[in-house]
Order: C-alpha cells, then structure tokens, then sequence
C-alpha cells in the first residue's frame, strides 16, 4: 500500500498588491520588448498525407493506408502551428480526394515551401515486418527499398495521361528508376537532417522499430525543390502496427514525433543562421498536454509508473499536496484514489525512479499502468517482454 496522504494542507499563498502590480508591469514591458518584427525566419511547412481518393494505398486487414496518412498529416500540422508562432501549414489535402503525385510536388513548390514532408504508411507481403522507415530522394541499388519505391510510384498509373506526365516512366520497372541518375539531390544532407530526427523520435519516443534513414527514387521527392522526406510510419500488414496506426493514440504519437522533429530541425537551421529564435522553446510542447512524454510499448501501452499514495479522498493534484513531487496523476481506481509518479516504458527505470524518491516516499512501490487504470505487474512484464 502507498502512504496515505491525510495530512496534505491546503495552502494559500497571498501576494501583496504591489507585487502583482510589479509582475504585470513585467509582463506588459517584456511582450513590448520582443516585437514582432525580430528577425525570425518565416518557415513554409507542406504536409502531405500520402494517397487519397480513388487511390486507397496499401491496403491492410481492416483498413486503407489513405485513412491513416490523413489524420496523421492533420495532427502534425496542428501540433506545429500550435506550437511554432514562426512556420506556416500547407497541406496538399485536407479530406478524401485524389491529387496527383506532380500536382503535390508542384503546389510545395509553388508556395515556395521550406520543408515538405509526405506521410505514409508500408506494406510488405510478410506480416510478421514492422517498424518505420524515413526515405530522402536518391538512387539505389539495395532492392527493399526500390520495391517500396516502385510501390508507392505505382500511384501515378491510377492519374490520367501518366505517360506524358511522368516522361514515360513506368513505376513498375526497375529499368525505369535509371532516369533518375541524371539527378543530384541539392538538399540532400539536409533532407537526411530531417529524416534522422523523424526516425530518432519514432525511436526513442513512441518506441517504434527503427528501419532507419533510406534513399530511394520517389517521385514526389524527385520533383520538390526543398528539403523532403517520405515517411514510412509503420505496416498496415503487420496487424499490430496496423491496430496502432488507426487508434487516436497511435495518430497522436506519430504526429507529435513529426512535429518535435520538424520543431528541432528549424530550431537548429534558425540557430546556424543565425536566426533569433522564435518563442518555441518555451511555447508548450505537446508532451505537456498529450501523454507522449514517455510513449509507452508499442499497441500494448504499457507504462510503469511508481505509485506514491492512495487516498478514501480525492486530492488535488498540486506539488504541496505531494510532497513537492510536481508530475504526480491520479489512477482511475474503482474504490480509493491512487496516486503515481513519473512514467517509463520499462520496469528497470521505474525501479530507478522509486529509488530517488524512497526518502520521501519510503513505502513507493512500482506498478504497471495502461489507460491510466493499474495492471498486475506480471501481466505488464510478459507483455512488454513479448514486445
Ligand atoms: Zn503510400
């Protein structure tokens, strides 16, 4: 059992007027003196949910690639206008219609975009694959990834006139893909850039396999003239990922690792520019908000917390009331009121943390949590083993 905590006070803190007075007086002279015509770099962001329309995209069990990359693409570019005062959004689609790949690329390049990402889900012909993958324009020799290449050009023999379009091109041979040697991606290092961020944050995050960063020859990377990437957020044919992919979790966590990346990657071009940097560092991150903070394992959604209290009473959730602790929720729980401290993806960590806050907490214990509501431990264990 967790320390009962009876004993927490409500505490009132009076500030005198003319504190008050000072800290508004603060806050008018600090907003009066970051103006808003500081030398922060505008940024265009396109945001391209892959496929739409009469073109479903890869099809899984029970669901269409085009219905993931949608609300995908939606959130991420909700997540970066939220946040990031200095990037605008533009979206090649924002519903279920049919765009052709060049029309994409044309309209990233028409709104002169600084950044265009286009989302996608994989597929692969043995179910037991998983994992995300992030591509950038390039040649290649190595096949898996000239298959998921031809996979996703294969798109344009649904358009009209594709012959014409695309310069006689024929997605499906690989003879084909030779045209594309004449290229040299410009903004290759900084399409990498991107690429590498989005995958560390699938990674660390949202605890996705990590396929890594690839090239290929896709035609909406060929023909955009900015930093690009095609991402590749997991296997609709793996049933799991596919189950991850169409729960609003699963959108929510692969959106805001499109978002930090996208947020990491500006931060660092407006730094070397020497760009004064926009308030996004201290503008809310999603994490605050939306329980990404420590993404939990995979479908299964496991986190280990350490539980600290349980109350007959429910207790407002404040530092004071926990003993200083400032990141404590509050379990659901059929009969008392439950009370947890940090969250991890692994029990060792967990274990770790409890340690740290055993002098204020001495009877602290680690349990497992999914949904807010508590496990049995060894249920979570074997799960997240199994994973
Ligand atoms: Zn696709």
């Amino acid at each position: 059992m967790g320390t009962d905590i009876n004993n927490g006070k409500l505490c009132t803190i009076h500030i005198p007027i003319y504190n008050t007075l000072i800290i508004l007086l603060s806050l008018f002279i600090l907003s009066a003196s970051s103006p808003a015509d500081a030398a922060v770099r505008n940024w265009v962001i396109v945001i391209d949910a892959g496929h739409g329309g009469r073109d479903p995209g890869a099809l899984g069990s029970f669901s269409k690639e085009k219905d993931i990359t949608l609300p995908i693409a939606l959130k991420t570019g909700e997540y970066i206008e939220k946040n990031l005062s200095n990037v605008k959004v533009l979206y090649t689609r924002k519903t279920d219609v049919a765009v052709d790949i060049r029309d994409r690329a044309e309209f990233a390049n028409k709104n002169k975009a600084d950044l265009f990402i286009s989302i996608h889900v994989n597929w692969a012909k043995q179910k037991n694959i998983r994992g995300t993958e992030t591509f950038v324009m390039g040649l290649t020799k190595d096949e898996q990834n000239l298959e998921v290449a031809m996979k996703e050009n294969e798109v344009i023999l649904r358009e009209d006139d594709y012959t014409t379009k695309y310069e006689g091109f024929d997605p499906k041979s690989p003879e084909s893909y030779i045209m594309f040697s004449v290229m040299q991606n410009v903004y290759l290092s900084q399409s990498t850039d991107l690429a590498s961020r989005i995958q560390t944050q699938y990674k660390e995050r949202v605890n996705r396999v990590d396929r890594g960063v690839k090239q290929a020859a896709f035609w909406v990377l060929f023909m955009t003239t900015m930093p690009s990437v095609l991402t590749e957020s997991g296997f609709i044919t793996n049933l799991e990922e596919e189950k991850f992919l169409n729960s609003e979790q699963g959108q929510d966590y692969i959106a805001s690792a499109l978002y930090r990346a996208c947020r990491d990657y500006i931060n660092e071009m407006d730094k070397k520019s020497g760009v004064e940097l926009a308030d996004n560092t201290s503008s809310p991150a999603p994490d605050t908000e939306k329980p990404v903070k420590q993404p939990v394992s995979d479908a299964v959604d496991i986190a280990f917390m350490v539980q600290i209290a349980t109350s007959g009473s429910q207790k407002e959730i404040k530092p004071e009331n926990f003993r200083g602790l400032k990141d404590v929720i509050e379990l659901k729980s059929d009969d008392r009121f439950k009370y947890a401290t940090g969250k991890f993806n692994n029990y060792t960590e967990a274990v770790e943390h409890r340690k740290k806050i055993e002098g204020i907490f001495p009877d602290a214990f680690v349990i497992a949590v999914r949904d807010n509501k508590i496990l049995p431990l060894q249920e979570a264990l074997d799960k997240n083993k199994r994973n």
